[in-house]
């Protein structure tokens, strides 16, 4: 399939061509006829896919159609769980609305008021909005909705994991009832199909398929730390290889991060810390200066990092491993993107096997074992005796996270 049989408009077409693809990915040519036929829909697809286009240019399409309504609100509001995510989607729609003239802005935390209210008084097309601020916005009555066509819901499982269920709620009541909505979600359980019966009218459904399709070219590794000191050693024997052009590291704790970060820039690294304790600015800067190659190694959090989009990322290291398996692919996810290869590296921990259990389950694999020469774990041993007789299912548990 082509982007031209998508029957998308001449400056939406011009603008993909200059982005270089050549044909649609398949949760754009699934999603993009279905959009722009007024559908509701519910697309499972995880990033990496080219999610972002399959909403970014129907809403783009109907916004070179003008308004039915009157009035001075959005005509299409996107919904996204972070800032980062958020701004991405920005830079989504001045990529390919480039040729087209479009009034489109950000209403975020962590960043003044003012502007936002500027924004809302006036005719906007587009309004990417993190739930939090938009209901502050809501709720001091600086928000028209009446014009509203298209809402969209971006990594929405992510939207209810971080609270904002409430909060989608909230916005989506005050919105028209005849809008149309296109929900995206990396995941499918029973409070997003709570969530989606509320909101959508007779959706169609996309799943783009399997969790392992982005991940295919991924190669994921793992490592069996003994403890902290084996992580950092093992840490820095990685990240000595100069293949590793550009990484992010994961840590699960704010404080952790930080402390990582300023340990890797005191030994001379280019690396920076990235997580929700810092200011939107100093996130953007973290980010920018990754983007342009003047950081090398990003030590971040995973609220933070969501749906982060680098290019170039080589590797991707679990310092800790997440608690949930959704939360591992998003971070093994910010590597191997649009068709390029990437290392995953995971650090597990004798603490960490619940952990790896769910994750495993969750990819439909076991992870290679990996082991550094000289960095090799000793704590398999040890723990082999301490649970000789523990029953089964524990050895087994053990013998797993050794193999
Ligand atoms: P997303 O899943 O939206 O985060 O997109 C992942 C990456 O794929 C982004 O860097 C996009 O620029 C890129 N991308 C989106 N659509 C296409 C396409 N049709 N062909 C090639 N790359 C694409």
């Amino acid at each position: 399939m082509s982007f031209t049989s998508l029957e998308l408009s001449a400056p939406i077409l011009k603008a993909i061509e200059m982005c270089g693809y050549t044909q649609p990915t398949e949760i754009q040519s699934q999603a993009i006829p279905r959009a722009l036929a007024g559908r509701d829909l519910i697309a499972t697809a995880q990033t990496g896919t080219g999610k972002t286009a399959a909403f970014v240019l129907p809403a783009l399409q109907r916004i070179g159609i003008p308004p039915s309504r009157r009035g001075k609100g959005p005509r299409v509001l996107v919904l996204t769980p972070t800032r980062e995510l958020a701004n991405q989607v920005s830079d989504a729609v001045r990529t390919y609305g480039r040729f087209m003239r479009i009034r489109s802005g950000a209403i975020l935390g962590g960043v003044p008021y003012y502007e936002q209210q500027r924004l809302l008084s006036q005719p906007v097309d587009l309004v990417v909005a993190t739930p939090g601020r938009l209901i502050d916005h809501l709720e001091r009555g600086r928000v028209d909705f009446s014009r509203l066509e298209l809402l969209v819901l971006d990594e929405a499982d992510r939207m209810l994991d971080m609270g904002f269920s409430e909060a989608v709620q909230t916005i989506t009541a005050a919105t028209p009832a005849d809008r149309q909505t296109l929900l995206f979600t990396a995941t499918w359980d029973r409070a997003m199909e709570t969530l989606a019966k509320r909101l959508l009218k007779e959706p169609e459904r996309i799943a783009i398929a399997g969790k392992q399709r982005t991940l295919e070219t991924i190669e994921q590794r793992l490592h069996t730390a003994d403890d902290m000191q084996h992580k950092s050693k093992m840490l820095h024997r990685l990240i000595a290889d100069t293949a590793m052009t550009k990484a992010i590291i994961f840590s699960s704790t704010k404080r952790h991060a930080d402390q990582l970060a300023r340990e890797l820039a005191e030994q001379g690294h280019a690396a920076e810390a990235l997580h929700g304790d810092m200011t939107q600015g100093a996130r953007n800067r973290a980010i920018t200066k990754m983007r342009r190659g003047n950081v090398r190694l990003l030590v971040a959090t995973d609220v933070a990092a969501r749906g982060l989009d680098v290019s170039g990322i080589t590797h991707v290291i679990n310092y800790d491993l997440p608690k949930n398996a959704e939360d591992y692919v998003h971070r093994i996810g910010r590597t191997g993107r649009a068709g390029a290869s990437g290392i995953a590296i995971s650090f597990v921990s004798g603490r960490e096997i619940d952990s790896l259990q769910r994750i495993e389950r969750y990819i439909g694999k076991s992870l290679p074992r990996h082991v550094l020469p000289g960095l090799e774990p000793q704590s398999g041993r040890r723990r082999q005796s301490s649970y000789r007789g523990a029953g089964t299912g524990m050895q087994g548990r053990r013998e797993a996270w050794r193999r």
